[in-house]
């Protein structure tokens, strides 16, 4: 049994290729704005934000890769510890959703098995897509994910994403 009152921490790491939507999710989730500007965040590690789970108040501290993804060079530090992840991909990028696999690996090789998410974004621009909803359902069944379709621009599904990532997390607890 856990103690009452005592806080839960979870670091969460958004991971998938440039452009996808990561910034803008962490910065959407955590400070409720959303921004066209293609903008990195330098110099900030994570922002976080606490929610209550069945009573239960939790930490969910949301790492950006602030850009390193593109050179494939994410250190160590951005990984260590982490609790739970985000596989983003976008709509109108096929290379990004077919990035997924080797995503998910990267991070298991560094941290094991962790609570992860599957998360096809920019679903607003679905009338241009490159990847269909169903193909993300598939693949999703395949790596045994839940699969989330968002739009951090229209706030869509957003919410629900770390709603479930805090939920399974405590669950193995
Ligand atoms: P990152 O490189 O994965 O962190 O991606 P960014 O967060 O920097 O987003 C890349 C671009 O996509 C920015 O211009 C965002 O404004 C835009 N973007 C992010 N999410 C969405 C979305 O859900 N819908 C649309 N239409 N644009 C988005």
């Amino acid at each position: 049994m856990r103690e009452e009152e005592v806080e839960v921490a979870i670091k969460v790491v958004v991971v998938g290729n440039g452009a996808v939507g990561k910034s803008s999710m962490i910065q959407r989730y955590c400070k409720g704005i959303f921004t066209r500007d293609y903008k990195k965040t330098i110099g900030v590690d994570f922002l976080e934000r606490q929610i209550e789970i069945d009573g239960e108040e939790v930490r969910l501290m949301l790492w950006d890769t602030a850009g390193q993804e593109e050179f494939d060079a994410i250190t160590k530090a951005y990984y260590r510890g982490a609790q739970a992840c985000v596989l983003t991909f976008s709509t109108l990028d096929r290379e990004s959703f077919e990035a997924i696999e080797s995503w998910k690996k990267k991070v298991e090789d560094e941290v094991g098995e962790i609570v992860m998410v599957l998360v096809q974004n920019k679903i607003d621009l679905i009338d241009d897509a490159v990847v269909h909803t169903s193909e993300a359902e598939e693949l999703a069944k395949k790596l045994k994910l839940r699969f989330y379709p968002t739009s951090v621009k229209e706030n869509l599904n957003v919410e629900e994403v770390f709603r479930y990532l805090a939920t399974k997390y405590l669950e193995r607890l």
